[in-house]
């Protein structure tokens, strides 16, 4: 028996959490196949661990040296490993935390191949959910379901009578409402036509339940924005599924002020299961959250706003990636950028002038440029190891590539990137870049060699936030079929170590968390899993597949596979 610890079922978040409150304790990990990223960046191999009951580790052994024995001056609990891999907790450098408990609990159609069967999935949710005012969702896709022509609010009403009800099309340009709905939203046969949108309507010119694009926004006056109880479950569906993962933090790129109280509800709980670094969402949520400057780390190292998040341009998949030279497959474009050279540097001067790190999403070779030059030039004013981070870095023109090492070498640069969005995202690349600018695009290993950081992510929900689907892709270049065979511009490949440390001691840099969490070392908080792979060995597919057995964040488990029935094993434990 090592902690008690009890299940806490994610839904029942009503009830106050417990405080730990164990006698002064080591505990022992052993039987074990440790690895960690060591102080040079070099894979070190270990036999054992001891955590006392901070949750901190206080010792590593290795092949050779005597291990503690139970009793007073040895452990008081010993957690065995089974002969399994133990790796420091995996670390998302780019995640959006409630956004991803959100996707996972909404409504989703987008496996539906027949209105009918859409009809039924939305009558059964509902059902599941008595307790929603409103049933929110999407992914409905008429050209799936063989329908020739919209769904109609009267379909919908069959489904959901009496509650409103709002879905997403799969594109997210056109939204369906019931009839409750559109009465909510005072849409009627005399709603003008909004421009830049289009309300399908029926013979008598009454709307008939579809929306398209602008005039979406005469629905999302009504639609509740989420309440602290609907962030707080997002929170909690979130967390389990980052567990299960293998994940013990992540940095949270772009936390409005709503979910940062979330997150501080959590912690004033002891209900927080995965360590935070938070990133503002703009300048005013970064002013509000933190004052004068970053906040302390709050709950023994879980919770910590340290920066802002700014957007410089879009996605390519859209073409609103800001690029140099025009689109191949859009030769009028070359994207858009959300800010001027002028607003990004005042912005980024701002959040400079009182100590917090910028991260900047940029993803054209453009705005990569534009990025690069505007930290080079703040770097005069704002000195020292300012770990300026690039979000995405998707595609950064070679010519650029000296000042990558210029700004490294000055203030420290991060390259916050996601493996699995090259997988994704190859073929949709080539047709907006052509074969010219494909030698910048995704370039892991040519901006590591100019001295940026690689931090690897998932930008979940964007992709699901698998470190070992994002391992398996930053060692091979290759999606889960093997494609392309020989792995796509493999001279960007990254080797074993540089992956590992990606998703643990350089996404806590990443973060200024180093000192904190990162690595299995004396002084860092016992974040750690056990695993049934070896990636410093094992094929790029069987790290795909990797099952994690158990994490643990700071001595206590959030995860643990072999729980029995009836024990949540897919929601986190608190600590009693
Ligand atoms: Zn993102």
């Amino acid at each position: 028996m090592i902690k008690h610890w009890i299940a806490a079922c994610a839904l029942t978040l009503t009830q106050p959490a417990l405080i730990a409150q164990t006698a002064h304790a080591d505990t022992l990990v052993d039987n074990i196949r440790g690895e960690t990223i060591a102080a040079g960046g070099s894979v070190q191999a270990f036999i054992a661990l001891m955590f006392d009951d901070n949750g901190v580790i206080t010792a590593v052994y290795h092949t050779g040296e005597r291990l503690p024995r139970q009793g007073k001056k040895g452990y008081q609990y010993r957690i065995d490993g089974k002969g399994h891999v133990l790796l420091p907790g995996m670390i998302d450098a780019h995640a959006h935390v409630i956004d991803t408990g959100f996707a996972l609990l909404r409504l989703d159609l987008t496996d539906t191949a027949s209105l009918d069967e859409a009809l039924a999935r939305i009558a059964a949710y509902a059902r599941a959910h008595p307790d929603r005012p409103w049933i929110v969702g999407g992914g409905w896709n008429q050209e799936r379901w063989h329908l020739g022509r919209f769904p109609t609010a009267a379909e919908l009403d069959r489904a959901v009578p009496d509650r409103p009800v709002w879905l997403d099309r799969v594109d997210g340009h056109a939204g369906w409402a019931n009839s409750a709905a559109l009465k909510l939203a005072g849409v009627t046969a005399a709603t003008p036509t909004p421009d830049g949108g289009a309300i399908d309507r029926l013979p008598d010119g009454r709307p008939a339940g579809v929306l398209v694009d602008h005039a979406t926004a005469l629905m999302d006056r009504v639609v509740p924005t989420p309440t602290p109880r609907d962030l707080d479950l997002a929170l909690a569906t979130a967390e389990a599924d980052f567990a299960k993962m293998g994940i013990t933090a992540v940095a949270d790129m772009g936390t409005s002020i709503n979910e940062w109280l979330a997150y501080r509800r959590a912690g004033d709980a002891n209900r927080l299961y995965i360590r935070i670094m938070a990133y503002a969402l703009g300048t005013e949520a970064m002013a509000t959250i933190g004052g004068t400057g970053p906040t302390p780390w709050l709950y023994a190292d879980r919770l910590h706003m340290g920066g802002v998040k700014l957007f410089l341009d879009g996605a390519l998949g859209s073409r609103g990636a800001w690029l140099k030279a025009a689109y191949a497959d859009q030769p009028a474009s070359h994207g858009t950028p959300l800010l001027t050279e002028t607003q990004l540097g005042n912005l980024m001067s701002r959040a400079a002038m009182d100590h917090y790190q910028v991260a900047v999403h940029a993803i054209g070779d453009q705005a990569n440029a534009t990025l690069l030059t505007t930290i080079d030039d703040l770097g005069h004013t704002y000195r020292g190891e300012r770990r300026w981070r690039i979000e995405h870095a998707q595609i950064v023109d070679p010519a650029d590539w000296p000042l990558v090492a210029t700004i490294a070498a000055k203030g420290g640069l991060i390259a916050s990137m996601q493996p699995v969005h090259q997988t994704s995202d190859r073929v949709m690349a080539e047709a907006r870049l052509g074969p010219d600018r494909l030698r910048g695009a995704y370039a892991w290993a040519s901006l590591k060699r100019q001295g940026a950081v690689l931090a690897f992510g998932s930008d979940t929900p964007v992709e699901r936030p698998d470190p070992w689907t994002g391992i398996a892709a930053a060692l091979s270049r290759q999606d889960k079929t093997g494609a392309p065979a020989g792995g796509w511009q493999p001279q960007e490949r990254v080797d074993r170590p540089t992956a590992l440390a990606a998703y643990t001691t350089n996404a806590a840099w990443a973060g200024f968390a180093e000192t904190r969490f990162g690595r299995i070392a004396p002084g860092q908080r016992a974040d750690f899993i056990l695993i049934d792979t070896d990636p410093m060995t094992a094929t790029p597919d069987a790290i795909r597949h990797t099952k994690v057995f158990q994490t643990w964040v700071g001595g206590g488990k959030t995860w643990d596979a072999d729980a029995p029935a009836g024990e949540a094993k897919d929601k986190p434990e608190r600590p009693l």
